[in-house]
């Protein structure tokens, strides 16, 4: 269902980003990947998803979503690589956790920037491309914390309420053309990010980190289970399919329940 577009997601080196670019690619999308990581599984990532492109490897760009000169440059390679740029998936991010009069400064920086603000740049470099070929999707991946709050998360709760509010500005700019502009909102997705923050509740609390897992980190999860990276893509890969073009401006929970509670 994609074939003939070009897709650039942040942060697809690993988890939701990487399921996004497996799931697109698969769709017949052209993907530009992004993200750190170990060199050796950049390159197999980039083998995995060629190969589903059909063949050798896929573009990457290295570039450091805190630095906007090089956010508004991936964008270029991206158009240049591909010609075009149809989809454009805001996925990169971090996490930290603390108290607000522990927080490191350079954290709140960090996250503001990566996780907000870089959403913003790269929307600002992929427009006026999307609006002089009359289409485009556009999605941010940010969270339920984006719509609710836990406490110890300052910097991310206020970067992902940032986007989902950017989200809906941006939407509305674009309303009348054929460009949307949406939000997703995970709850807690087994990937890196969330698995790391078993362990410190573990021990936190000396309990197990099964534990730790069910009474703690998915506390507010009804489900009671990790939302899974390929449910999260397969929302990512509705919002750029066929009949999605009246979803605009929404953010879209995928969360187990936990806005519902
Ligand atoms: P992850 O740690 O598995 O992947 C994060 C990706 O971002 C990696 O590819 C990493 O290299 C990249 N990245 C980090 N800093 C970067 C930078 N400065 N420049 C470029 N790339 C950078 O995490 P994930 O869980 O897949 O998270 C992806 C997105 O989903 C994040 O925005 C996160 O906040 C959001 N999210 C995750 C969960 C969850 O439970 N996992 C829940 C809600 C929202």
């Amino acid at each position: 269902i994609l074939e003939g577009q070009a897709a650039l997601i942040t942060g697809s080196t690993s988890g939701i980003g990487l399921g996004i670019a497996r799931l697109y690619a698969e769709a017949g999308a052209k993907v530009m990947l992004n993200g750190f990581g170990k060199p050796e599984e950049i390159a197999k990532a980039r083998a995995e998803i060629g190969a589903l492109m059909g063949g050798g490897e896929c573009p990457y760009s290295p570039a450091d979503m805190s630095k906007p000169a090089e956010v508004r440059a991936m964008v270029a390679a991206a158009e240049s690589a591909f010609g075009r740029l149809d989809i454009l998936v805001n996925n990169a991010g971090i996490q930290f956790v603390s108290a607000v009069q522990d927080f490191p400064d350079e954290k709140w920086d960090a996250i503001i920037a990566i996780n907000m603000s870089s959403n913003f740049h790269a929307i600002k470099a992929a427009m006026p491309g999307m609006l002089a070929r009359k289409y485009g999707r556009i999605i941010n991946v940010a969270s339920a914390h984006g719509l609710v709050a836990s406490p110890y998360k300052s910097a991310y709760v206020a970067a992902k309420h940032g986007v989902v509010g950017m989200t809906k500005s941006i939407a509305l700019e674009i309303a009348e053309s054929p460009i949307t502009c949406n939000a997703i909102c995970p709850g807690f997705v087994r990937t890196p990010l969330a698995e790391a923050q078993v362990k410190p509740l573990a021990e936190k609390h000396g309990v197990s980190e099964e534990v730790a897992l069910k009474d703690h980190l998915l506390a507010k999860q009804p489900s009671k289970r990790w939302v899974e990276v390929e449910e999260v893509a397969r929302m990512a890969l509705y919002l750029v399919g066929p009949g999605s073009g009246g979803v605009n401006g929404a953010a879209l929970s995928i969360d187990g329940g936990w806005l519902a509670a």
